[in-house]
């Protein structure tokens, strides 16, 4: 039965009820985010100018689980839930692997990842709150991409801030977002102060998340009835990617798996959370026996840098300009500046504070993994199982590949699972350069 499974289906209706939240089974209590200025822990209030008081709630909720709002749920529907999860035979076959490979398609959204999952829940509570207007921050325009989508499916105005150096070199998500009706401006602009400030030192500045981020939050709050909105990172962005992990969890069941190997890229830490969470709780009671690997690029080592003192876990700053709350996390500091490198996604200074944690716990595990050989995983992965993925989630790809050949190297038939965050057919110049197309 189990050798046969190519691909594990679930009906509409075992789309997840409820988001599972990690936050009453964690090692130990989440350290508070801390106001910028007091240092004193953030109250929900303080939150208040930025997000709606529903997903304020959640960011606090010690809660196991949460209900997923029916509107939301219907939503999550219409953008494809629940995803398969794919064996992957052919890659398994080409590695000469005894492992067993799956993967869990977040790639097939209508905006290529499995950031709708978050978009959809945030724009439904700021627009069941009364909130008109959106503002938010994207690296390479995935993250953009599904508010955008969001905004226009709950009609909300959405601005977005672009890091220039993708919104030059990247045209495409960007028409994406101007299709969904979003306001979409190159990062650092001229339409912020803290943009102008930083175009002042730096005419030519490429940008960095962090800095986008000053600029969505500084327009939130000058502008009337608008709100801001965070793509990963947070209690709750967690929180609502979790449909992905109880769904793996339905679908290793229904073919009668347990995986030996979860593993997911990160950038902030959603899709890995989202994927691993639900199994970290399984495991917490006994049922799993799996290990949690979280992949990082060589040249954003967050938390495989705190070993070497690269990274530390401690509080931080979310953007560049210090605006943000502290948040305890694995860290390079809020003036990093990230290399070029292709994988705009993974390019953030920090980890969730949720992750971080479980790291520092040694409940999961990290990876850091290089550009050469991601990439060669992604084509590699392409050329097998014909989904070319996105270079971000060939990060994920590559260190499965090589779990599956230290299987090969033992002979154990172990289960190997990975989260396919998106694909990269909007990523496809990345690809062009590194190969040289
Ligand atoms: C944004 C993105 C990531 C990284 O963000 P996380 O919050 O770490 O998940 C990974 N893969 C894809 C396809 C993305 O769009």
């Amino acid at each position: 039965m189990v050798k046969d499974v190519i691909k594990v289906t679930l009906d509409v209706d075992e789309v997840p009820r409820k988001w599972y939240n990690i936050l009453p089974d964690l090692p130990e209590k989440l350290p508070p985010a801390l106001h910028p200025a007091t240092r004193e822990p953030v109250t929900p209030a303080d939150w208040e100018p930025l997000f709606p008081k529903g997903l304020i709630r959640q960011e606090y909720s010690e809660e196991r689980y949460i209900d997923i709002p029916e509107e939301v749920r219907e939503a999550l529907i219409a953008i494809g839930r629940p995803t398969p999860l794919h064996r992957a035979r052919r890659l398994e076959k080409h590695l000469g692997t005894p492992a067993r490979i799956y993967f869990k398609r977040e790639d097939m959204s209508p905006a290529g990842s499995h950031k709708p999952n978050t978009a959809i829940a945030q724009a439904y509570f700021n627009y069941k709150e009364g909130v008109e207007h959106l503002t938010t921050e994207t690296g390479a325009g995935q993250w953009g991409s599904a508010l955008s989508a969001a905004c226009a499916l709950f009609g909300l105005k959405c601005t977005v801030f672009m890091v220039r150096s993708s919104y030059d070199s990247k045209p495409y998500r960007k028409y994406v977002m101007k299709m969904y009706g979003a306001d979409v401006s190159a990062s650092p602009s001229i339409k912020t102060k803290f943009g102008q400030q930083t175009l002042a030192t730096d005419p030519t500045c490429g940008g960095s998340l962090g800095i986008a981020i000053s600029e969505a939050i500084e327009t939130a709050v000058s502008n009337k009835n608008a709100k801001y909105s965070l793509g990963s990172v947070l209690n709750h962005v967690m929180l609502h990617q979790t449909v992905i992990g109880e769904e793996v969890m339905a679908q290793m069941k229904k073919i009668d798996e347990k995986p030996d190997v979860m593993i997911g890229c990160v950038g902030g830490g959603s899709n890995f959370a989202g994927f691993t969470f639900p199994a970290i709780y399984e495991k917490k009671k006994g049922n799993l026996d799996t290990r949690f690997i979280a992949v990082e690029p060589e040249s954003v080592p967050s938390m495989t840098g705190v070993a070497c003192g690269k990274a530390r876990y401690e509080y931080d700053f979310g953007d560049t300009a210090g605006m943000t709350p502290l948040l305890k996390m694995c860290t390079l500091g809020h003036d990093f500046m990230p290399q070029a490198i292709h994988a705009g996604g993974l390019r953030y200074h920090a980890m969730a504070p949720t992750v971080s944690l479980l790291h520092q716990a040694g409940s999961i595990e990290c990876e850091a993994v290089g550009q050469d050989a991601t990439f060669k995983a992604g084509q590699m992965f392409a050329r097998t199982e014909g989904i070319i993925p996105a270079p971000e989630s060939s990060h994920a790809i590559c260190s499965a590949i090589n779990h599956a050949l230290a299987a090969k190297k033992t002979g154990e038939k172990k289960v190997i699972v990975f989260n396919l965050s998106g694909h990269g057919l909007l990523d496809l110049q990345n690809y062009a350069d590194m190969f040289g197309f």
